[in-house]
């Protein structure tokens, strides 16, 4: 997220932020009372009550019951999200095949889900695809929708401009800019790894700091530094597939030898699998192993304690994934620095669809 140019701050500004505050304490706690919410955000009583009496007009929050805590006085109301007043709409255009989407509630439960096969289609064509399965989505809520997300591949820059996805044939495309031209309502399009990092956070309690990568065609990364996406000076942070880590590999793709992908990707790996059926444990302990030397910098770096590694079964196995903790360990470790955990994501292949309705609620909601 770009950072805001520095301008006078509004009174309508510090209400959204409140109102934000409120939603998040509600969110984090369901079965909170106006009294708890003050105590937790450190608002008055009396502010309180009038954000929580607009949250509820506008179906954003519910009155859930009376708590059964004895305290002196009335019971308390109890407060939840109104997980149905509203839709968010989501996409998924990160697979080689298919075009995901799906519509879901304010709590991330998936109502519809729609796939388009894509049957090759690039380019326009491809485009045109993602377009109709968004006015699909559209067309299947039941709520008033809250926005739509989208996890694309490649790389995508702060105004939802696809810069290039090779995969798709697409370089500079406005694909935020087409979607809110045609459905009218707020579009954020977001890289496809950014989009599961945040997914992690909101769906699988994963903490603000936090390194997704995602083993696929090729070696990608998202990347939560104190709650916020990092997007990196040409839109293209967690590249790390063509970062050279070795000089023992085949040439990439690239032109260099030693990329991340050549010992890590999932064609990489398969096809050594396929090659020496009887070596694939070491095959998988070798990518594990490299691709924690591309991430021990990082730990250290950024003081990371957890890492999450996204990919097909047969890829993100706890094979690589001790073998990338181990070489982690083994080059961080520290008295001082506490254990690093690497665990494979418990999301599946949801991961991106999930981050695509993580990134409205952000966006819209100011809901993490
Ligand atoms: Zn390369």
């Amino acid at each position: 997220m770009r950072q805001p140019t520095r301008r006078k701050l509004r009174p309508e500004d510090a209400r959204r932020s409140n109102l934000a505050l409120v939603l998040q304490g509600i969110n984090d706690n369901p079965q909170l009372s106006r009294a708890d919410l003050a105590r937790a955000t450190g608002l008055t009583k009396v502010t309180i009550s009038d954000l929580v009496a607009e949250l509820i007009s506008t179906d954003l929050v519910v009155e859930t019951g009376t708590s059964d805590v004895a305290r002196p006085g009335k019971p308390s109301t109890l407060l939840d999200l109104n997980a149905s007043g509203r839709d968010i709409l989501a996409m998924d255009l990160s697979a080689r095949d298919q075009l995901r989407g799906a519509v879901l509630s304010l709590r991330g439960e998936p109502t519809v889900t729609r796939v388009r096969p894509l049957d090759g289609a690039v380019g326009d064509e491809a485009l045109a695809a993602a377009r109709a399965l968004a006015g699909e989505l559209a067309d299947a809520a039941g709520n008033p929708i809250l926005g739509l997300g989208v996890g694309t591949p490649g790389t995508v820059d702060a105004s939802g401009v696809v810069l290039s996805a090779p995969n798709l044939h697409w370089a500079n495309l406005p694909l935020q800019q087409l979607l809110h031209d045609d459905l009218d309502l707020p579009v954020r399009v977001e890289n496809d790894a950014n989009v599961a990092v945040l997914a992690e956070r909101r769906f699988a309690g994963g903490p603000d700091d936090l390194v997704r990568v995602h083993l696929s065609r090729g070696v990608g990364a998202g990347l939560l530094v104190g709650g916020r996406l990092v997007h990196g000076a040409a839109s293209d942070a967690g590249e790390i597939g063509h970062v050279a880590i070795g000089d023992d590999s085949p040439v990439c793709g690239c032109g260099k030898v030693g990329c991340l992908e050549t010992w890590t990707s999932v064609p990489a790996l398969r096809a050594r699998f396929a090659t020496e059926p009887e070596r694939r444990e070491e095959f998988l302990a070798e990518a594990g192993h490299r691709l924690g030397l591309a991430l021990a910098p990082v730990v250290g770096m950024l003081g990371l304690q957890q890492i999450v590694i996204g990919g097909p079964a047969d890829i993100a196995t706890t094979a690589l994934l001790d073998a990338a903790r181990d070489c982690i360990v083994e080059r961080t470790r520290s008295e001082f620095r506490p254990q690093i955990d690497v665990t494979a994501s418990s999301l599946g292949e949801d991961a991106v669809l999930l981050g695509a309705a993580a990134l409205v609620l952000l966006s819209e909601l100011g809901v993490a």
